[in-house]
């Protein structure tokens, strides 16, 4: 009888222009994710725990707080469908997120299904409610108003990553918060032209990063990734993720 060899490159459906999660769906069906939870309009929102059941050094990646950077969605379910197919050695603990706004993906809009920006709706100290409604940054009327804000707020209470790397697109950077410069400039050496800078150039009230990373004192990068199809994307910066995960674990 033939020997059963683990297949190299997960077979997973190409990224379709109308359905950014199909590939990620289709992951689920193959492995059962380890959270989930619900978005507004009731899509999955899915959590996979990786790597050594170690609780410490555990990262957090997360994708696609906007839907109109499916880049980000497309890279991490990649790297997730990778991990899972064939599991990088020692992988240190990790869990991936690869779509935190699923309903603004299936529309195209950076907000989610309520109009609201994720990036915005976080309960920091300098949380607006004062952007207008129509705005793209309107962040909610209340901080944690969201479905997804919420869903991964208990994510972190529950899993206490020791650091998060959020994936974003299109400016080619990585942006940090709190105490993460070592991480930024070790990951930046492994991307190709992409600056470390801590000013990601406007004002973020209500962001993410400024609630775990000021003000918890998280490393937080928000690694803001070229627009480029995901072919062009995977043989660098798949490697780049895992390289994130990878570093100074032991400490
Ligand atoms: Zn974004």
């Amino acid at each position: 009888m033939a020997r059963v060899i683990p297949a190299i490159e997960p077979t997973l459906p190409v990224p379709s222009p109308t359905n950014h999660l199909t590939p990620l769906h289709a992951l689920q069906q193959q492995h059962p994710p380890t959270e989930s939870g619900q978005s507004v309009q009731g899509n999955p929102l899915l959590a996979w725990r990786l790597g050594a059941p170690s609780p410490t050094v555990l990262t957090l990646v997360v994708a696609a707080f906007h839907g109109d950077e499916p880049e980000s969605a497309q890279l991490l379910t990649r790297w997730l469908a990778t991990q899972l197919a064939t599991p990088t050695p020692n992988l240190p603990p990790t869990l991936c997120i690869p779509a935190l706004n699923p309903d603004g993906l299936l529309a195209n809009t950076r907000q989610n299904a309520n109009g609201i920006d994720l990036n915005r709706n976080w309960p920091t100290t300098n949380f607006d409610s004062t952007t207008p409604i129509n705005d793209p940054y309107f962040g909610g009327h209340t901080p944690a108003s969201e479905a997804e804000t919420q869903w991964l707020q208990g994510i972190i209470a529950t899993y206490q990553p020791a650091r998060i790397l959020s994936l974003h697109t299109p400016y080619r950077v990585v942006n940090y918060d709190g105490p993460a410069t070592d991480w930024a400039e070790y990951l930046s050496s492994q991307l190709p032209n992409y600056p470390v800078t801590t000013d990601i150039g406007y004002p973020t009230p209500g962001s993410f990063g400024t609630y775990y990373g000021v003000e918890r004192n998280l490393p937080v990068i928000t690694l803001e990734l070229i627009e480029a199809p995901l072919a062009e994307l995977w043989p660098t910066h798949g490697p780049a993720i895992t390289a994130a995960c990878q570093f100074n674990s032991t400490t």
